[in-house]
């Protein structure tokens, strides 16, 4: 039962190993469903890099 990851970009939950492509940011290890998801976090990482989901309510600066 591998640990299912979230590709940042279009939401989709894959596999770590059906990755396409990974990238480290700040740290951690972002997984990416295709090449197309991870050019585009490439093109804009700090609007990705930063799940909302992942501490409900943060703050806004
Ligand atoms: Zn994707």
């Amino acid at each position: 039962m591998a640990d299912k990851v979230k590709d940042p970009v279009c939401g989709m939950e894959i596999r770590p190993e059906d990755a396409a492509a990974t990238e480290e940011h700040e740290g951690r290890t972002l997984y990416f469903c295709s090449h197309d998801c991870h050019d585009t976090f490439l093109k804009d990482p700090h609007r990705y890099g930063h799940p909302a989901d992942e501490h409900g309510g943060h703050a806004h600066h």
